[in-house]
C-alpha cells in the first residue's frame, strides 16, 4: 500500500503572517501522518517560521526549488544543506513553471534530485507534457524521457523514496483537469517507465501524484485511480479550508 501524499504548492503567494496563520488553521486538523502525508510547499522566506509552527504536528514543510550545490557563488539561490538545516523535509523539483520560465532541464533536475537525496530531503519530481505534445501524441515519450532523465544514476533504494508528480502543463492553473482516466493512464506509463529502468518492485513503491487544477470537488475521483497516489495542488491549496478538504480526501 502506498501512503497518499497531498501537497499544496503555494507558488509565489502569501506574506509571512498569512503563511503562519494558514498553518495555525490546519496543523491540528490534517489526517495523521501515518495515514496521509500532508505537505505545504512554501516560498523559502517563510520556511523557517513554518517548520517551527509545524513542529510536533502531522504537517510536512517543503521548498519549491533548490540549487544542487552545497554552497558557493550562486546569488539568490538556496542550498539543500540550508533547507535540511531548517527542518524542511520535502522539495519540489522540476516544476513546469521552473522548466518553462527559469531554464530548468532534465539534467539540472537530475543534479538536484541527487543533491536532495544526499541531504535527506524527499524530492517531488514534476513531469508533464504541453498541450502541443499531447495533441501530437507525444505524452508517453515526453514523460518517460523526463522521468528517466531526472532519475538517471539513482539506486533502486533511492528511487523508492522519491515522489513523482505528473502535471500536464495544459492543466496547471487553467481550470482544465485531465480526466481521471487520462491522468491515470499517464501515471501508469510513468510507473511502467520506472519498472523498465529500475524494477517492478521499485516502481510499485514509488508514489505518483497527479497535479493540474485539482480541487476538493475532483480529488476523490482522482485518488480512486489505481496509479494515482496523491495530488500536487496549486490554486486550491491556498485557503486553509480547501487544503484540509484535499488532505482529508487522502484519508
Ligand atoms: C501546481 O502548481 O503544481 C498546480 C498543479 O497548480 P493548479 O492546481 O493551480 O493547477
Amino acid at each position: 500500500m502506498r501512503k497518499p501524499i497531498i501537497a499544496g504548492n503555494w507558488k509565489m503567494n502569501k506574506t509571512k503572517a498569512e503563511a503562519v496563520s494558514f498553518l495555525q488553521d490546519v496543523k491540528n486538523s490534517v489526517p495523521a501522518a501515518d495515514k496521509v502525508d500532508s505537505v505545504v510547499c512554501s516560498p523559502d522566506l517563510f520556511l523557517d517560521a513554518l517548520v517551527q509552527e509545524a513542529e510536533g504536528t502531522d504537517v510536512h514543510i517543503a521548498a519549491q526549488n533548490m540549487h544542487f550545490e552545497d554552497n558557493g557563488a550562486f546569488t539568490g539561490e538556496t542550498s539543500p544543506a540550508a533547507l535540511k538545516d531548517l527542518g524542511v523535509t520535502f522539495v519540489v523539483l522540476g516544476h513546469s513553471e521552473r522548466r518553462d520560465m527559469f531554464g530548468e532541464t532534465d539534467e539540472s533536475v537530475n543534479k538536484k534530485v541527487k543533491a536532495a537525496l544526499n541531504h535527506g530531503l524527499t524530492p517531488i519530481v514534476c513531469v508533464g507534457e504541453t498541450l502541443d505534445e499531447r495533441e501530437s501524441d507525444k505524452t508517453n515519450d515526453v514523460v518517460t524521457k523526463q522521468v528517466n532523465g531526472a532519475l538517471e544514476g539513482l539506486t533502486e533504494d533511492q528511487v523508492k523514496g522519491i515522489v513523482v508528480a505528473y502535471e500536464p502543463v495544459w492543466a496547471i492553473g487553467t481550470g482544465k483537469t485531465a480526466t481521471s482516466e487520462q491522468a491515470n493512464d499517464t501515471c501508469s506509463v510513468i510507473r511502467a517507465a520506472l519498472a523498465n529502468t529500475f524494477s517492478a518492485e521499485t516502481a510499485d513503491q514509488v508514489r505518483i501524484q497527479y497535479g493540474g487544477s485539482v480541487k476538493p470537488a475532483n480529488i476523490q475521483e482522482l485518488l480512486g485511480q489505481s496509479d494515482i497516489d496523491g495530488a500536487l495542488v496549486g490554486g486550491a491549496s491556498l485557503e486553509a479550508d480547501s487544503f484540509l478538504k484535499l488532505a482529508e480526501a487522502g484519508d
